[in-house]
This record gives C-alpha cells, structure tokens and sequence, in this order.
C-alpha cells in the first residue's frame, strides 16, 4: 500500500529498540537505529550521523529501569566507556541529559540534543543486490555509499554537506516494495527486453509499491523538522512531507558518479537502461540542488511559501 502525505494520515507507531555506535572504515562514526512498528515485522533502520540526534522511544524513560539497562539498550548522551556507570550523564564530556519529571520524555536542550536546524536526510529502500551482490543492475549501492559522505563532509562541489550530521532511514522495502524473490523474476523479464517499469506490471505490481510513511515516522521520532533531501525522485519531497512537522526544505540532487567521471561509478548497459527508465518513465530529475520552501517572518509569525517543484 502506498500512503501519500495527507497531513490527515495516522502515522505508523514507531519504537527505537536499540542503538549503537558504530566506527566505519571511511569516515566518522554512526549511530545505527534499530526500529520496531505497527505496520510490519521487518527491522527497519536509521542510519545517524551525530550522536545528538536523539530517538525520543528510544531515551523516554521506562518504569523499573536501570542506567544500566539505558546504556545497553544506547539510551546514554556522549561515549561509553569501561567502568561508566550513568547513562544520562557522560563525566568525561560534562553533557546531563534532562527529563520531564512527570512523564519521564527527554528535554530537548540544545547543547545536548540536535533540534530545529535543516538536516541532510536520505529514505533509502533496502536493494540486496545493489547494495551486497555488487549489481550493476542499479545504482542503489552506489547512491547509499554517496548518502553517507555526503552527510560527513562539509561540501562536495555545489553541495553543502552535513559536516557531520545526518539521517539515512534504511527500509526494508526490496525491489520497490515487491520483495526479492519477484525482484529476481523482474530481472529476467528485463533481459528479455522489458524495461523496470514494465517489468513489475507484468508481474502484477505496481511500478513503485515503496511506503515511506514509516521513514516520516522515523524523521520526527528523531526530532528531525527541516529536511534537506538526498534524492532525484520529486515524488519523495511529498511523501517525506508531514505538515506541520516535518517539512522538505530543500531537494539534494544525487548525479550518478559514472555521469560526471569516467573513471568512477557503475558503467553497464544495464545501468544505463535503468538511469533512462527513471528518468523518462518515473519522472526522476537529475539536477542542481532546488529550495523548495522560502521562509520569511512577517508580524512573527512563520510563512512557509511551497513552490511548485517539476
Ligand atoms: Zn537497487
């Protein structure tokens, strides 16, 4: 089912079960998410860069719990280290984490916790074959590894990178949304001359069977508001929308590496059929970055002016 982002839509609840940091090979380190729903049983993910990004599940207090039992499930502000026995307060750093007393929901204060600033986001669909099969089918692997030092750096080129800061929401939704198995069928079609789009109707699917109410969900249980959007496809700057408290401020466009270097990216026949396909029959615009929403405060109050994307 695809949901659009009708404000009036109900949300799928969302839990942050656990987090931990984890050191990468080619950057800074990220804070892995791990995230139960209401809508499915599959372990969806978000994939943060910062740790003041802070899951609001995941650090609202819970009855009989320890500091203990908060560090191990990632509740904790600053690092962990041996013998640290306070989640909500890190000695070394001096940062204290506060709590409602009567409902034990975290205190956002900005000198421990990321609020309000405009926050480099990725909604990613899992792709096993792009992303650990090394397919040259689609850029999927390619366009994840670019997300990521995107969101560590502070400039590539035109674009303003997140300096260290960041979200990528990791869906479970393989093959848009039709599963690996009709993926694999999808593929064959492919060879046998249908394009992406006309493979999955002819296996009864929709062209784009993706949800990302769940990314939505994700977003603002992190405290994210103002999202700038790694993505070529128009259609996501709607679907991230959640007004009045999630809004798309700006749309980061993602140019395949082969189109700008020869030596770089994926070069396949294949590849180029599917950029052509998402391009031509899916709507997807490869461009440079667009402001979506300019903000002006006229007698103090916020406007925020929505302009036509395509
Ligand atoms: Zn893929």
């Amino acid at each position: 089912m695809t949901l659009s982002g009708n404000p009036r839509e109900t949300l799928p609840l969302v839990k942050c079960v656990a987090r931990a940091r984890i050191p990468t090979t080619t950057g800074p380190d990220i804070f892995l998410h791990l995230y139960a729903n209401d809508r499915d049983n599959k372990e969806h993910l978000a994939i943060v860069f910062g740790e003041d990004i802070r899951s609001r599940t995941l650090f609202q207090q819970r009855r009989g719990e320890t500091q203990q039992d908060r560090m191990v499930r990632g509740a904790y502000v600053g690092r962990l280290f041996p013998g640290r026995t306070l989640a909500d307060t890190d000695e070394n750093s001096g940062l204290t984490l506060e709590f409602d007393e009567s409902t034990g929901t975290l205190k956002v204060d900005p000198k421990t916790t990321w609020t309000k600033q405009d926050t480099l986001v990725r909604i990613h669909s899992e792709c096993y074959t792009g992303e650990t099969a090394w397919s040259a089918r689609c850029d999927c692997g390619e366009q994840f590894d670019h997300a990521g030092k995107l969101m560590g750096v502070d400039r590539e080129g035109d674009i303003v990178g997140g300096a260290g800061r960041g979200v990528i929401v990791y869906l479970r939704q393989e093959g848009r949304g039709i599963g690996l198995g009709e993926k694999l069928k999808a593929y064959n079609l492919q060879d046998l001359g249908a394009d992406t789009v006309q493979a999955n109707l002819m296996l009864q699917h929709p062209a784009d069977g993706r949800d990302f109410s769940l990314g939505r969900a994700i977003l603002i249980d992190l405290g994210i508001e103002n999202v700038r959007l790694l993505t070529n496809n128009p259609d996501k700057v709607s679907q991230v929308e959640y007004q009045p408290v999630l809004h798309c401020v700006e749309r980061v466009p993602m140019v395949p590496l082969s189109w700008t270097n020869d030596q770089e990216g994926i070069h396949s026949t294949e590849i180029e059929g599917y950029l052509r396909t998402k391009v031509e029959r899916m709507g997807h615009l490869l461009q440079k970055p667009l402001k979506l929403h300019s903000m002006t405060k006229p007698n103090n109050s916020t406007t925020i002016t929505t302009h036509s994307i395509v």
